[in-house]
C-alpha cells in the first residue's frame, strides 16, 4: 500500500501546459502537485530546434522543457515522476492512482496529459516498432547513419523529421498522399531545397517488409492513392509522422469529447464538463496544438482552478 498526497491542486502531465499550470498555480499559493508521465516534458524533448516560442529565436525542445520545469519548481510547485493510472472523478476530493502505488487526493485537478504519435495500424509497422519503424526522429535517427531512410505524412512533425533525418541518412524520401503539404512554408521551402531528400507525392503506405533473423526493415511498398500500383522502395528506416491523438484515455468515459477523444472545455475557458476538472493544451486542441498554445492554456486551468478552489472555500 502506497503514500496518500493530498493537493489543492493536481496536474497530471509535464508538457506546457502542465509546466504552466505549476507557476501560476504556485504562485497564487495552492502548492500544487504535478505528475510527469511517461514522458518527461511532453512531446517537445522528441525534437530538436523549436523556432515559434516567444522570447527564443531558437531553442533545443529538450532545454526548453528543463527551464520550464525548472521554473515551476523555482515557484513552488511540487513535481513528480508517476503516472496517474485512474482517475476517480465521482468523489470529493478527487482521487487518482499513480502508478508507484501512491494515491493523490485533489480539490481541483488539471488534465494536461497531451497527445501522442499515431500510428497507421499495419501489421507490418507493428511487428518492425523498434526494429526498423519509429515515431520519433530525434530518438533513433542516429541509428541511420549513411541509410536510405523514408519519412510517412505531410504535416509540420513530418518535414522537420526528414530534415532532421537528413543529418544521418544518405538519402530520406518523404511519402505523402496528397501532393500538398500541411507543413507551415518556411519548412517545406527547407525540404524542397534539401538535395538529400525527395518527395513521393500521392502514395501510402502499403506494407513495411523486412527480415525476420535478426528483425529488421530492407523495404517498403507504397500504394499509389489513384492508380493503385504498388512500388517497391528499399530503406532500412520508416518513421511514421502522420500526427498525434489525444491522450484521454483516463477521462474519455467521464469528461464529454469529441473530435476524435479531444476533451471538450467550455469556449474561452479550461473547464470540462465536470466542475472542478479543467483540461490544456493538446488534451483539448484538435486546431492548434502548439507549444505556445498549450503554455496559455496550462494558465488558463489554474486561474480557473485558483477561482473554483476559492469559491468552494468560501
Ligand atoms: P505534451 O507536450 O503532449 O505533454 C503531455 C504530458 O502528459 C507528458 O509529460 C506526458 O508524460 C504526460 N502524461 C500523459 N499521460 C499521463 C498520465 N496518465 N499520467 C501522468 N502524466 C501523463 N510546437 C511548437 O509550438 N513548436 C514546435 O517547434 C513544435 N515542434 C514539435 C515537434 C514534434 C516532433 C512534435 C511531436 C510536436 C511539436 N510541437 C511543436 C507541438 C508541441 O510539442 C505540442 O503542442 C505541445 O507539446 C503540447 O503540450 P501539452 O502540454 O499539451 O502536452
Ligand atoms: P498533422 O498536422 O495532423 O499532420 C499529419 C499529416 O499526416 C498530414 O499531412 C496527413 O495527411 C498525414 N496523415 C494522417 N493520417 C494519415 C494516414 N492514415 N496515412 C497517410 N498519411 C496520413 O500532424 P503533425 O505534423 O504531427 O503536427 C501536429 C501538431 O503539432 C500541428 O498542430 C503542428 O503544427 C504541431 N507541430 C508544430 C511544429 C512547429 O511549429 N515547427 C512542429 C511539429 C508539429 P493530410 O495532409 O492528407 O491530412
Amino acid at each position: 500500500m502506497g503514500d496518500t498526497k493530498h493537493t489543492k491542486v493536481l496536474i497530471i502531465g509535464s508538457g506546457p501546459a502542465g509546466y504552466t499550470a505549476g507557476v501560476y498555480a504556485s504562485r497564487a499559493m495552492l502548492s500544487p502537485i504535478l505528475v510527469q508521465g511517461i514522458e518527461p516534458g511532453g512531446q517537445l524533448t522528441t525534437t530538436t530546434e523549436v523556432e515559434n516560442y516567444p522570447g527564443f529565436t531558437e531553442v533545443q525542445g529538450p532545454d526548453l522543457m528543463v527551464k520550464m520545469q525548472e521554473h515551476a519548481q523555482a515557484m513552488g510547485c511540487e513535481i513528480i515522476g508517476d503516472i496517474i493510472t485512474e482517475l476517480d472523478t465521482s468523489k470529493r476530493p478527487f482521487v487518482a492512482k499513480g502508478d508507484s502505488g501512491t494515491v493523490y487526493t485533489a480539490d481541483a485537478v488539471i488534465l494536461a496529459t497531451g497527445a501522442r504519435a499515431k500510428w497507421l495500424g499495419l501489421e507490418s509497422e507493428e511487428k518492425f516498432k523498434g526494429f526498423g519503424v519509429s515515431a520519433c526522429a530525434t530518438c533513433d535517427g542516429f541509428f541511420y547513419r549513411g541509410q536510405e531512410i523514408v519519412v510517412i505524412g505531410g504535416g509540420n512533425t513530418a518535414v522537420e523529421e526528414a530534415l532532421f533525418l537528413t543529418n544521418f541518412a544518405s538519402k530520406v524520401t518523404l511519402i505523402h498522399r496528397r501532393d500538398e503539404l500541411r507543413a507551415e512554408k518556411i519548412l517545406q521551402n527547407r525540404l524542397l531545397k534539401n538535395e538529400k531528400i525527395e518527395t513521393l507525392w500521392f502514395h501510402e503506405l502499403e506494407e513495411v517488409v523486412g527480415t525476420d533473423m535478426p528483425l529488421g526493415v530492407t523495404g517498403i511498398k507504397v500504394k499509389h492513392t489513384k492508380t493503385g500500383e504498388i512500388t517497391e522502395i528499399p530503406c532500412a528506416g520508416v518513421f511514421v509522422a502522420i500526427g498525434h491523438a489525444p491522450a484521454s484515455e483516463l477521462v474519455v468515459d467521464v469528461l464529454e469529447t469529441h473530435n476524435g477523444g479531444y476533451v471538450k472545455v467550455e469556449a474561452g475557458t479550461s473547464k470540462t464538463s465536470i466542475p472542478g476538472i479543467f483540461a490544456a493544451g493538446d488534451l483539448t486542441d484538435h486546431v492548434y496544438r502548439q507549444a505556445v498554445t498549450s503554455a496559455g492554456m496550462g494558465c488558463m486551468a489554474a486561474l480557473d482552478a485558483e477561482r473554483f478552489i476559492a469559491e468552494m472555500e468560501d
